[in-house]
Order: structure tokens, then C-alpha cells, then sequence
């Protein structure tokens, strides 16, 4: 194989929109979902005179992605001019940052901290800027619509440093910059919506060389696992084409998704030259350091605390953390359920068991999920203490979700309540004896394994009432 004769290089460019109400320079709407253009005025469809004006909440949602990426943010930015002509950009340029950006230096962490493996991946820069809009080739036959809707909304765009050599590190950085984003709730950072966007920047080099190699971009990826398999793909290109004595040429790429491979862009997107300059429409942006200071503190426990925290506090194993802190949501339900029941173990069980799977099936979210965490948190109490039993609780969620009703009520009302009265449960037995007569001779003369199929029989006529330990006790009686 070439490709074992070459290091892979690689550096991302993410942009995230931001979650704010309106777009970055004017009061427009920055819903997604509206028909074409309704969300435009005279300051994103460019018309002669109108101005921009800096929206405030962009400014402290891209402060709070920087922290929490551990960059270093700088007192003065200045917004600039990004020079170049396509249809969907109505001002002729884009306003972003260049020379001087809103943050410099973070870094994010892939592989399993404190296994040995974990590697630091530097952030460059994170800038801000504006989108552009929508070019829309295939609505009118011959013809090219563009939708303003997207001008002008507010964009971060981190870029890392050129630190991951292959592709799952690649996928590793951007599920973790995905899971940062999401718990400091600064975006919705979905690729689907086209709210999380990844270019990426790949050349190659044999190893121990420290010179980089020529550099393509590929964009068009539309999930993490487009991102890895482009990146194979690309690195495999590039190899191959060295070993025949071929040079890698400076260019974009897009990836094709149906076909696994890249093909060149039909503009020579690399060559462009956009003369930036700085916005003169916009003062520099100068940050007050007790606001950013104020912003630092006041920013949520991010996912790797939060990991530790819940290992420590509620003894859960690695591979259990990481899948409750998938989405801050998910790990704030658990810990409310965790902390009224005061049973990590069974909140987890119950959380990544019937929660989950009802979630699946109905593709709610779970901040609309009907059954609360105290409610949920009542029905594990019930267990504990014997007034359910662990069958008749699985029942009494179902009916919880159905009706919205807290625990107690449900079992109570379904007759659920564990029955632990010994002429009760002796009733049950005789009825499934009787019903059973070889089974029931073989285990009255001593033939003990049957007395789990027995257990299952009476637990299953009191329709997961009797309380099991009470049956095995009264059943090894009978058995002498
Ligand atoms: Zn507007």
C-alpha cells in the first residue's frame, strides 16, 4: 500500500451558525423554514445606503464558544471585507474577520483522557462572520433562484491547526467541538440543518518530514462519517498520485457522497484573491474584560468535567458516562433522577433502558419527555421498597408515558401494587398447580428446578402483583 509510506495532514474548518433571533448585522429573522426571502431588508439584500449594525447576543454567544474552547479572546477585533463576486452574496463581499481576529489558541482533546492516548489538537482562530445566501439550481428549469433567507446570519468559524494525522481523529475532534458547542448551548449545531459546516484541508508527507506538502480542500461533507471516509479517500488519492511521480495541485474538492470519491470544483475556488480590507462601515470591536470575565464564569460544566464529575459521584463505569453525557439534556435528566431516588445505578439502568427506547420509538425529544424525573424517580422509590414489583414497573411506565400521571397513581390505579399477603399468593399457587398437574407432581416430588418455571406461572396469573421473593418462599415450603 502507498498510503503507508505517507503521514496524513490535516486541518478543519467549522463554521456554526449561531442561536440568536435575528442576523448579525441587521433585525431580519434567522429562522430556518420560511418561504424564500421573507427574511431580508434593505441591510442583507445590500441596497445602496443601509448600514450594518452589530447584533450584540452574536458577539457574546461567539465570547462563550471561545472560552469554552480555551482560546485565548482579544480585546480588539476588527471586522474586514472579504472581497468576491457570486450570485447569493448581494454585497459583493462577505463581512468576516481577517488579521485580527475575535479569538486565537484554544485546543480540543481526542482519544480517552488519561489513557495515554489522548491527543491536543490546536484551534488556530475563531472568527466571526456573516452567511451567505442560497443559490437554488433545481426549482426552475434553466434558471438559478437565490434565497436571502441565510444572509447575513451570524457564523463562527473555527479553524484548527494542522495536528490530526488520520481520519478517526478527525471525527473525534469535530464529535467533541460538536458536544462543547451543544453544552454551552451557543448553536444548534446540527448538519443536517446546515447549522454545523466542515471544510478540510489535507495534504501529505512522508514521515518525519517537517515541511508540509500541497494542501487540498474538500468540502460538501455532510456528516462526520463523510468527513472520514473523504479523508481516506483524498489521502489515498494524493499517495498514489506521488508514487507515479505526480504532483499534488493546490485546488478544491467536493466530495460525492453516492460515488465515495472527489472531484474537482468547476471554479478555481483556491485561486481567489479577496483583497481583504477592514469594514469601514463597523468600529473595530472592542471587548470589555470584566463582561468577557463575567461570561467565563458564568459558563456551564463542559463534557469532559462533567464525565469525571458523574463517574465520582454516582460510581458509574466509563463506557456509562459517556453515553448519559452524549447531550447535556440527557445527563441533566439522569442526574435529576439520580439525585430524588438517590439510585445512580437504577436511574442509569432505567434512563439508557425505557426512556431511551420510548424516545426512539416516538422521536420525541427528551426535554418534551411526558414522564418527569421525579416521576420517574417515584417509580424506582416504589420498586425499592416493595410496593411494585420490577415486572409490574416496566407496565406502570408505559401507562406513565400514556397518561402523564405520576407512579403511584398509575399502579394503584391499575391494581399493580405488589401483593405480598400470604393467602393471596397461596391461592395463585394452588390455581397454577392445579393447571399444571405434571409439572406440579414432578416439582412436589422434588424435582427443584422447576420451581422457576413455577414462580414465572404465578407471577404471570397476579399479573406481576406477588411479591416473587414471597412465592419462592411459600413454593420451597411446599416442595418440603
Ligand atoms: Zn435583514
Amino acid at each position: 500500500m502507498s498510503t503507508e509510506r505517507y503521514e496524513m495532514v490535516v486541518g478543519l474548518e467549522v463554521h456554526v451558525q449561531l442561536k440568536t433571533r435575528t442576523k448579525v448585522f441587521c433585525g431580519c429573522s434567522a429562522n430556518f423554514g420560511v418561504p424564500p426571502n421573507v427574511n431580508t431588508c434593505p441591510v442583507c439584500l445590500a441596497l445602496p445606503g443601509a448600514l450594518p449594525v452589530l447584533n450584540e447576543h452574536a458577539v457574546e454567544l461567539a465570547v462563550k464558544a471561545a472560552l469554552g474552547l480555551g482560546c485565548r479572546v482579544n480585546p480588539i477585533s476588527v471586522f474586514a471585507r472579504k472581497n468576491y463576486f457570486y450570485p447569493d452574496l448581494p454585497k459583493g463581499y462577505q463581512i468576516s474577520q481577517f488579521d485580527q481576529p475575535l479569538a486565537e489558541g484554544g485546543a480540543i482533546v481526542v482519544g480517552q483522557t488519561g489513557k495515554g492516548t489522548d491527543i491536543q489538537i490546536g484551534i488556530t482562530r475563531l472568527h466571526m462572520e456573516e452567511d451567505a445566501g442560497k443559490s437554488i439550481h433545481d426549482r426552475y428549469p434553466g434558471e438559478t433562484a437565490i434565497d436571502l433567507n441565510r444572509a447575513g446570519v451570524p457564523l463562527i468559524e473555527i479553524v484548527s491547526e494542522p495536528d490530526i494525522r488520520t481520519s478517526e481523529d478527525a471525527g473525534a475532534y469535530l464529535r467533541n467541538l460538536k458536544q462543547i458547542l451543544q453544552y454551552l448551548d451557543v448553536s444548534d449545531v446540527s448538519m443536517e440543518e446546515g447549522s454545523l459546516r466542515v471544510d478540510a484541508n489535507i495534504s501529505v508527507r512522508p514521515p518525519g518530514q517537517v515541511k508540509l506538502g500541497t494542501k487540498t480542500e474538500v468540502k460538501n461533507m455532510n456528516s462526520f462519517s463523510a468527513v472520514e471516509k473523504a479523508l481516506e479517500s483524498e489521502f489515498a488519492r494524493q499517495c498514489a498520485l506521488l508514487d507515479s511521480g505526480g504532483k499534488v495541485e493546490q485546488q478544491t474538492l467536493f466530495w460525492d457522497g453516492t460515488r465515495e470519491s472527489v472531484r474537482p470544483s468547476r471554479t478555481k475556488e483556491g485561486s481567489h484573491d479577496y483583497r481583504y480590507f477592514p469594514e469601514p462601515d463597523l468600529r473595530p470591536l472592542m471587548l470589555d474584560a470584566k463582561w468577557v470575565e463575567r461570561l467565563r464564569e458564568d459558563l456551564p460544566e463542559l463534557p469532559d468535567e462533567r464525565k469525571k464529575r458523574l463517574a465520582e459521584e454516582y460510581g458509574l463505569a466509563a463506557t456509562e458516562v459517556e453515553q448519559l453525557t452524549s447531550h447535556s439534556a440527557l445527563a441533566d435528566y439522569y442526574e435529576a433522577v439520580a439525585r430524588a431516588s438517590k439510585d445512580g445505578k437504577g436511574a442509569y439502568n432505567w434512563v439508557m433502558g425505557e426512556v431511551q427506547a420510548t424516545l426512539r420509538a416516538s422521536g420525541e425529544e427528551i426535554t418534551h419527555f411526558r414522564v418527569r424525573p421525579a416521576d420517574l424517580a417515584q417509580l424506582l422509590n416504589l420498586v425499592r421498597d416493595g410496593t411494585i414489583s420490577h415486572t409490574a414497573a416496566k407496565r406502570v411506565f408505559g401507562r406513565m408515558v400514556d397518561t402523564g400521571k405520576p407512579a403511584a397513581q398509575v399502579a394503584a390505579d391499575e391494581g399493580l401494587l405488589q401483593v405480598g399477603d400470604e393467602g393471596a399468593i397461596a391461592t395463585w399457587i394452588e390455581e397454577v398447580l392445579l393447571e399444571h398437574p405434571a409439572e406440579a407432581k414432578r416439582f412436589l416430588a422434588g424435582e427443584k428446578k422447576l420451581q422457576g418455571v413455577l414462580v414465572g406461572l404465578v407471577m404471570k396469573k397476579s399479573s406481576g402483583r406477588a411479591d416473587p421473593k414471597r412465592v419462592n418462599q411459600l413454593l420451597s415450603a411446599r416442595a418440603g
